[in-house]
């Protein structure tokens, strides 16, 4: 069986205790407008071309089959998006990087070789790993069996999910996972349908599951301003919580990180613009206001 792996990052200090691998999986369900891996959202292998890196060589363009390749009005080389298959040829004779595939099949087997590297780290540290993406639960048997297979070796197993995913799936994954990094984005499904594509039904009774459950499970929230820290935002949130037990969440503020992959792949750059420091202050005292308390995570 092979998965699609868009990142394996080895040494992550932030996607769960200790020393962590983080394998991200490709391919996700929602399309957050403020997402910073945009490269995680298609299921399929695409060609990222960051033009700052380009030297003009002109290798691509001799390589590919479809005549895809197209200078821009700065003599950087780019794609024609109408025309490229994604194929990946161009990014193999690229000199400097300016052109690389997000997105490769692998078996669960080359996944846990990269893994297993760490093994020690692990042990050490208290540490694991974690399996994100996109949104690691799209991935079905793929993903079970890489959790199955970490499992046979002991490995502390995190889940970064935003919870879109069937309840059958769900509660397969569920016994399988030792820490839930459990997305919340918005409360109002009219309003979780309009940003991400789907309403957030399927997803809170899920969320509801693993905190029932007695699993650890941190809540993330990515805090976007004016879309989702609103005072009846946070006031609804904190109510699902409390009455299932919870009373911390981790607040991701909004950032531009990703931004430059926007541009790799030729998608509409978001338009979000980060917090200034009192506005931030302002929003994370609507968290405490309403009992919930807040560990920021940059
Ligand atoms: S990925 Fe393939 S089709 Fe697309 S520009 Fe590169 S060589 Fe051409
Ligand atoms: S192969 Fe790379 S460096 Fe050369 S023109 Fe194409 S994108 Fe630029």
């Amino acid at each position: 069986m092979k998965g699609i792996v868009y990142n394996i990052q080895r040494m992550s200090t932030k996607d769960g205790p200790g020393l962590r691998t983080t394998v991200f999986l490709k391919g996700c369900p929602l399309h957050c407008p403020w997402c910073s891996n945009p490269e995680s959202q298609s299921f399929k292998p695409q060609l990222m071309v960051f033009t700052n890196l380009c030297v003009a060589c002109g290798a691509c363009a001799a390589v590919c089959p479809n005549d895809a390749v197209e200078q821009d009005e700065n003599g950087k080389y780019n794609r024609d998006l109408a025309k490229c298959t994604n194929c990946g040829e161009c990014a193999r004779v690229c000199p400097s990087k300016a052109r690389e595939m997000s997105g490769e099949y692998m078996t669960v087997e080359e996944v846990m070789k990269v893994v297993d590297s760490d093994s020690l780290f692990y042990s050490n540290s208290d540490g694991g790993v974690t399996f994100g993406g996109g949104e690691p639960t799209a991935a079905g048997d793929f993903l079970l069996e890489l959790m199955d297979a970490s499992i046979r070796r002991g490995y502390h197993i995190c889940l970064d999910t935003c919870g879109v995913c069937s309840h059958e799936m769900f509660a397969r994954v569920l016994p399988r996972v030792d820490m839930f990094l459990f997305d919340c984005k918005h409360m109002d499904p009219e309003e979780h349908k309009r940003l991400t594509g789907r309403d957030n039904r399927i997803i809170l009774e899920n969320l509801a599951t693993a905190l029932d459950s007695k699993k650890d499970v941190h809540i993330r929230i990515p805090l976007m301003p004016g879309i989702n820290d609103t005072e009846k935002n946070i006031a609804a949130m904190a109510e699902f919580l409390h009455a299932h037990g919870k009373h911390e969440v981790d607040v991701l503020p909004c950032h531009t990180f990703g931004l430059s992959k926007y541009g790799a792949l030729k998608l509409p750059a978001p338009t979000m613009v980060p917090y200034k420091p009192e506005e931030l202050a302002v929003a994370l005292e609507r968290f405490a206001k309403h009992n919930l308390k807040v560990e920021i995570i940059k």
